[in-house]
């Protein structure tokens, strides 16, 4: 199983990365976590086939996070021909905030004779629950976003990723990430945090309770990128887009 960092960056292209999407890959198919508005883009230059995803999973419902699902949607159609089915699975009101934003950017596009079948499922907080081998359970976190969102903890064949989306600090984190071979956790501030949002102070203080084997920061802001060489944790790595680990 390997992870590879489709988009690390925040929502305002802070450090020119791309916006939030993490591609897993494994030889039962592959599935893709939160699809930013530019993920098709980090895919593209990375040579990762969209075709070969079958469930895309859903944190929360802010551009930078879902938008990318609109551009999914029509290079699957127009491009790609896709037949194979697609299922998202997002907070509550992912399927209406989709087609508001698909009509938004391309109307009549949630009107197409898809030759694919596109299903979508909601998260129930802390229900497990398991689309094509994969099994997700969401944790209710804090960032308002129009609907509940979530960090996901996700447990495949051995291995567990878990990733905060994006939040301030809450206890929630502690049992998404508990155990996780790899913990995401977003970190857009340095020192302190910014609106609804982590800072690398926050995961730092809590890096023993946080009980993963290695912790991820992504989508870090300006503060945050300025300072990233301060960080020394053994225990912590960096996104950077395109980074690719071996699960
Ligand atoms: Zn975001
Ligand atoms: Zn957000």
């Amino acid at each position: 199983m390997r992870l590879t960092v489709v988009g690390s960056g925040d929502a305002f292209g802070s450090g020119g990365r791309l916006q939030t999407s993490y591609h897993v890959s494994r030889a039962a198919g592959d599935f893709l976590i939160d699809c930013g508005a530019t993920t098709l883009i980090g895919m593209q230059k990375l040579g990762l086939d969209p075709d070969r995803v079958d469930t895309i999973f859903i944190t929360h419902l802010h551009g930078d996070h879902f938008a990318g699902l609109v551009w999914w949607l029509l290079h699957a159609h127009y491009v790609t021909g896709r037949t194979g089915p697609l299922t998202i699975v997002g907070p509550a009101g992912i399927a209406q905030r989709f087609a508001a934003a698909a009509e938004a950017l391309f109307p009549n596009s949630t009107q197409i004779d898809r030759r694919f079948e596109m299903t979508f499922r909601e998260h129930v907080a802390e229900v497990p629950a398991t689309f094509g081998g994969v099994t997700v359970t969401p944790f209710e976190v804090e960032h308002p976003s129009g609907a509940t969102p979530y960090a996901l903890r996700f447990e495949c064949a051995d291995k567990v990723i878990a990733f905060s989306g994006d939040t301030r600090w809450v206890d929630s984190l502690l049992a998404a990430a508990n155990g996780a071979d790899l913990f995401i956790a977003e970190c857009f501030g340095y020192l302190a945090p910014t609106g609804h949002h982590m800072c690398w102070r926050d995961i730092e203080t809590n890096l023993d309770r946080l009980a993963a084997k290695r912790i991820m920061l992504t989508h870090m802001g300006p503060d945050m990128l300025a300072n990233r060489a301060q960080v020394h944790d053994p225990r912590v790595l960096l996104a950077e887009d395109g980074l690719s680990l071996a699960l």
